[in-house]
């Protein structure tokens, strides 16, 4: 499509930024900006309507802390249950209770539970929506961006933009038209999905299991309706093969020896699953988030989860960015931060659905071994909840900095507060040792971009940390001039 557009109308402002696709990475990503002071656009292909046909029902730890970081956490917790056992297939089993997080489990909630709140979120901040508007061609040069933009009318027009985003979901225009590839492979062939009800209420939120060529899954979104989720080896079929309630009874039965008595489908459909990753997030001046960039199995629920992390990343270095204070280099730390972390999850999600779909007599010996390892080895118990909550990625730090650099700060407290809170201005936090005189709280120029508080304990260690609550910079015996150059360093003068 590079090159291809044909504009037959020019909008003569120049946009800040354009994200396009208002899924839940797109919605993000253009709240946190707004929040920070930039003009967004986004558009959007369909017409305004947030579908209760949802995909995604789960909501993983670090997501939860990244909205409690936004005010909106409480909010989205009620709308659903959660559950701190995560069965992944007949013997493994992860205990969620034990995560280091304010949030310790799954919230199950659907997936236009979170897309409803993050859109309130972006409004209220004041991005412009355009919705029936599809990107149809895309050209860039060292100054901006040229998007051409087919609207409710069918007339296609030209935006301007110093940056563009694409979080247009899998079939990416917007990756298409920077020429960037989407290799990977179809990890399973031919699922199904409906929304129903039960007439017998499954002891758990969340019911899973396995059988040799069958499995299925039962979550509950606490209103009433459940999600089945499962796949049939017995019966492998293109997506748009008929589909009925009975045949996801029958799989539902040989998987889990009941079907709860399941009627009044709302919706049933079938998908298949690829597992593929963009080999660049970034070309210029166009970015990839989401979707867009990476997609995996449904296994763990990451999907999600993994494009409201991007979005977190990639928020506040764009504001910086469009404002004219970015350090040099920060747009790059993007792609470094968020491709491993991407590349991670297709390898972790995979394995899982490799594990639990094995037929060969070795494979499922070793399913076994597998499950009960994790299931008594801590460290490993520990590595394999931080890579599904999401609370265990780091990202990487420069040479000789502190240890601490490029980690998840948690929910530490504060003088008089707590750090997600603190984090809801989208500043970078300063946390200093209780005994820090006043005076020092008084950072002039900087004070839209930075908060400074206090240790709630004696610690000494001096952290800065960033909008999306990760260890920009740390020492364990600050001087002021080091925290001077530091904050330099990071946020200007
Ligand atoms: C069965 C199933 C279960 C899942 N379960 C989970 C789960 O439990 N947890 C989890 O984290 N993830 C899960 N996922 C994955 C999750 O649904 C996706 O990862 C998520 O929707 C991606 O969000 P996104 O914003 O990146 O893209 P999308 O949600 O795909 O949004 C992209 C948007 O871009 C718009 N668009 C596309 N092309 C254009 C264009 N040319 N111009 C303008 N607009 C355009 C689209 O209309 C769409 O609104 C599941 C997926 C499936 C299929």
């Amino acid at each position: 499509m590079n090159g291809t557009g044909t504009g037959t109308g020019t909008d003569s402002t120049t946009h800040p930024v354009i994200v396009v696709g208002s899924g839940p990475t797109g919605l993000l990503l253009a709240g946190d900006l707004a929040g920070a002071g930039v003009p967004v656009t986004l558009v959007e292909k369909r017409p305004h309507r947030i579908s209760n046909l949802s995909r995604a029902f789960g909501v993983h730890a670090r997501t939860l802390e990244q909205l409690d970081a936004r005010g909106l956490a409480d909010d989205l917790l009620a709308t659903g249950d959660t559950i701190t056992g995560l069965r992944l297939f007949r013997r493994l089993s992860l205990d969620l209770g034990t995560l280091e997080s304010r949030f310790p489990f799954l919230l199950i909630t659907p997936q236009y539970e979170v897309e409803r709140l993050l859109e309130r979120r972006a409004r209220e901040a004041g991005v412009e929506f355009r919705y029936e508007s599809e990107v149809v061609g895309l050209r860039q040069d060292d100054a901006g961006v040229d998007l051409d933009v087919r609207g409710p009318d069918g007339v296609t027009a030209t935006l301007r933009a110093d940056y563009v985003v694409g979080t247009d979901g899998h079939r990416s225009a917007v990756r298409q038209a920077i020429g960037v590839d989407f290799p990977g492979v179809a990890v399973i062939k031919s699922l199904f999905l409906a929304d129903v009800r039960l007439a017998e209420k499954p002891e758990g939120v969340l019911t899973v299991n396995g059988a040799d060529d069958a499995f299925a899954m039962i979550a509950s979104f606490g209103d009433g309706w459940y999600r089945v989720m499962g796949w049939n080896r017995r019966h492998e079929v293109p997506d748009d093969a008929p589909l009925d309630l009975a045949e996801i009874k029958e799989v539902t039965r040989r998987a889990l020896g009941t079907d709860h008595g399941m009627h009044d489908a709302r919706w049933l459909s079938r998908f298949h699953s690829d597992e593929r990753q963009a080999p660049r997030y970034r070309v210029g001046r166009v970015f990839l988030a989401g979707d867009a960039a990476h997609v995996h199995s449904p296994a763990g629920g990451q999907g999600m989860n993994t494009g409201l992390q991007d979005a977190a990343n990639l928020g506040w270095k764009l504001a910086a960015a469009v404002q004219g204070r970015a350090p040099e280099g920060l747009l790059d730390t993007y792609e470094a931060e968020r491709h491993p972390v991407g590349k991670a999850v297709l390898r972790s999600s995979g394995g899982l659905v490799r594990l639990a779909r094995a037929q060969n007599p070795a494979v499922r010996l070793l399913r076994g071994l597998v499950s009960a390892f994790v299931n008594v080895a801590r460290p490993v118990q520990r590595k394999a909840l931080g890579q599904v909550s999401g609370i265990g990625y780091r990202y990487p730090a420069p040479r000789g900095a502190h240890r601490l650099t490029g980690t998840r700060v948690p929910d530490v407290a504060l003088a008089g507060g707590r750090l997600y809170e603190a984090l809801r201005g989208g500043r970078f936090v300063l946390i200093t040792p209780k005994v820090t005189p006043e005076a020092y709280d008084d950072q002039g120029t900087r004070k839209d971009r930075l908060t400074v508080a206090r240790w709630a304990s004696d610690r000494r260690t001096t952290v800065l940390v960033r909008p999306d609550g990760y260890v920009a910079w740390a020492a364990d015996a600050a001087t002021p001039e080091r925290i001077e150059a530091a904050l330099t360093a990071h946020l200007g003068g």
